[in-house]
């Protein structure tokens, strides 16, 4: 097999085809790529929060905050404020890691363990980490120069305007756009042959990528590979969704806040905050998902732009089949309460590259299976461990879909027993660090009856941990000062 494909035709340009154009351009520089999007259908226009691996793609590309993060209204994130998910414990914020965590995170493990063995200590999480301390006072991720430590971060951004940044980068590479429909997919001896667009032309290639979306027009239809849903543990499958005007005083987090089927997000930009519901039509119809969000936003009368989404949640058994690549929605979607999906379009896009050199297209399609399973079971943590009334929530926390390696995290937490060195064991630490499975399990107050618990002093320095992060802290400006900084 040759290192690279010679053409390379990718049906899509939503986020997910752009990102691969991109980064299949730059590590294949003489592989012809054409993208091909029909502009009538359009993109999804959703998925505005990433995770710290979008910086990493900004970087690998050479594209600076500065040339990008202002055209595409985006904000900073430092992770995750989760609001009403436990009746008893109000809220907690799932921080992205960073260097200073090593310094504090032990301290955390050590409180944790203490408590679930039934000492009354404190073990909410937002006290041990620095993103945590960042968002709560709305400073920014990024230190002043003489801050020695890395800091994971990730964005808030407008998906049509990163869209554009990522096309127009692709198109100095020599990526080629057209803006076609395509309306059939010639398969011969099992392998994408041609497409057809409308007018009449066809398009042949070596390698055909699907970034479809939820269509997933080769891989799920003309190629008939199949599709394992997660809808016995995940069950929302769909989505309402309304912008509000932009917040005064811009948040570095997203909010997830429980409500009666489900969840909102709230991602601040700096044109406009994204808001949606992401529920499950067994519990509530579309029109009280609308009505629930709309008062959620005090709205409830409003004049705004509504739209309503499905969710099809799963994965394709095999995201590469024949001499196509699924990836994006086209491949598969976990609902978007820790904003992954870009994440897994961009370590899809990455380990094809390196494992079509060499053919590995078995140990390819298990890994990237994998990953989705790994991150799937951690969005079913989330639910599996809420502890909010209500239907929907009871029969979440009923569930016993789970998967073996969730079972293990779950068993390791509730016995006293050393959750990362299960993490370990399983090598499930890829998707989720021991650090964010602690943060989930505490953040949701899962733990002995407070009843039960024996008064206990703090097990760690609490008062040395409050001072290094304060010292931290003074290093980093307000949000609205770093965005300043980007503008042009
Ligand atoms: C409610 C919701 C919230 C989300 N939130 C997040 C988040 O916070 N973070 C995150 O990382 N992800 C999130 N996602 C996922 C994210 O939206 C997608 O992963 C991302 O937008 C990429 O989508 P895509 O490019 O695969 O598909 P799309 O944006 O749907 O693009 C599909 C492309 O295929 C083209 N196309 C389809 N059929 C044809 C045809 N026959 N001919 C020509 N062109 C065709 C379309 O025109 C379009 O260009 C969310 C998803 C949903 C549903």
């Amino acid at each position: 097999m040759s290192a690279h494909p010679a053409t390379i035709a990718i049906l899509g340009g939503g986020t997910a085809g752009w990102m691969a154009a991109c980064l299949l351009a730059k590590a294949w520089p003489r592989t012809g790529i054409t993208v091909i999007e029909s502009p009538e259908i359009g993109i999804v226009g959703v998925g505005e929060g990433s995770t710290p691996q979008l910086k990493a793609l900004f970087d690998t590309l050479g594209i600076a905050e500065a040339d990008w993060m202002p055209a595409a209204d985006a904000t900073y994130k430092t992770g995750i404020a989760f609001h009403g998910w436990a009746d008893d414990t109000p809220s907690y914020f799932h921080p992205f890691a960073g260097q200073i965590d090593l310094h504090t995170q032990d301290a955390f493990f050590a409180s944790t363990r203490a408590r679930r063995l039934g000492a009354d200590v404190p073990a909410h999480p937002d006290r041990f980490f620095l993103n945590a301390r960042l968002a709560a006072e709305g400073k920014s991720p990024i230190a002043t120069p003489s801050f020695p430590f890395h800091i994971g971060y990730g964005y808030h951004f407008d998906a049509h305007k990163v869209g554009t940044i990522l096309r127009d980068h692709a198109l100095t590479r020599g990526v080629v756009h057209l803006a076609r429909r395509v309306t059939d997919v010639a398969v011969v001896d099992g392998n994408v042959a041609h497409l057809s667009l409308d007018g009449g032309d066809t398009i042949t290639a070596d390698l055909f990528v699907d970034a479809s979306g939820f269509r997933s027009v080769i891989a799920q239809g003309a190629l008939g590979v199949p599709f394992r849903s997660f809808a016995g543990n995940l069950f929302a499958d769909r989505a309402v969704v309304m912008p509000t005007p932009r917040a005064e005083r811009l948040p570095v987090q997203t909010q997830a806040t429980a409500l009666s089927a489900g969840w909102a997000w709230d991602i601040p930009l700096t044109s406009r905050t994204g808001n949606g519901y992401v529920y499950s039509s067994r519990h509530l119809s579309a029109d009280a998902a609308e009505a629930e969000l709309r008062t959620h936003l005090g709205l409830l009368d409003a004049d705004v732009s509504v739209r309503h989404l499905g969710m099809k949640v799963g994965r394709v058994e095999a995201s590469w089949s024949a001499n196509c690549l699924a990836i994006g929605l086209a491949q598969g979607f976990i609902e978007p309460l820790e904003a992954t999906a870009l994440h897994i379009v961009q370590a899809t896009v990455e380990s094809f590259i390196a494992a079509f050199a060499c053919g590995g297209r078995e140990a390819f399609n298990a890994d990237v299976a994998r990953r989705y399973e790994g991150i799937r079971d951690y969005i079913v943590a989330h639910y599996r461990l809420n502890r909010r009334s209500g239907d929907f929530w009871r029969e979440n926390a009923a569930n016993d879909d789970l998967s073996d390696d969730l079972k293990a995290i779950m068993s390791a937490w509730f016995t006293g027993r050393d959750v990362a060195a299960v993490i370990a064991a399983r090598d499930l630490g890829g998707y989720y660090a021991p650090m964010s499975w602690e943060v989930l399990f505490a953040g949701y107050g899962t733990f002995p009856d407070r009843a039960r618990l024996r008064p206990a002093a703090p097990v760690v320095d609490l008062a040395g941990i409050d001072r290094l992060l304060d010292g931290c802290l003074l290093n980093f400006p307000d949000h609205a000062a770093a965005l300043a900084r980007r503008m042009p």
